[in-house]
């Protein structure tokens, strides 16, 4: 007996929850799968072919270069500003520039974090 000729509400309601769980469950797993694919370091996120990624958007960074900025600094009851350089990507979603910090605090080039990355002794 074919059940399609006679469905019954229970089996209707089935056939439309089921692709609607399965749908789901994918969608679970696809947004799990794209969470874990990145790992952050140096204050941002890296892929796992080590490309950086804005760590508030998410977007591929790229344009690493020197940029010229100002820092302000207390001398006595004055703001001192003070133009610094300092290496960062840019996140154009953002619009900030991204710089790489390491665990002390300190800068750091794309360079010294892609072969910190490298390092086996950072992913354990
Ligand atoms: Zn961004």
């Amino acid at each position: 007996m074919n059940p399609w000729s006679n469905p019954s509400p229970w089996l209707l309601a089935g056939a439309v929850v089921a692709p609607g769980l399965v749908a789901l469950s994918t969608w679970g797993l696809v947004t799990r799968w794209r969470r874990r694919r990145f790992r952050r370091f140096f204050q941002i996120l890296w892929d796992r072919k080590l490309r950086p990624h804005c760590p508030r958007c998410r977007h591929l960074l790229g344009d690493w270069q020197m940029r010229e900025g100002l820092k302000f600094e207390r001398q006595g009851d004055q703001l001192e500003r003070i133009p610094i350089r300092f290496g960062a990507f840019f996140c154009a979603t953002c619009a900030k520039p991204v710089r790489l910090i390491d665990e002390d605090g300190f800068e750091m080039t794309h360079e010294q974090a892609l072969e910190r990355l490298r390092e086996p002794t950072v992913h354990s």
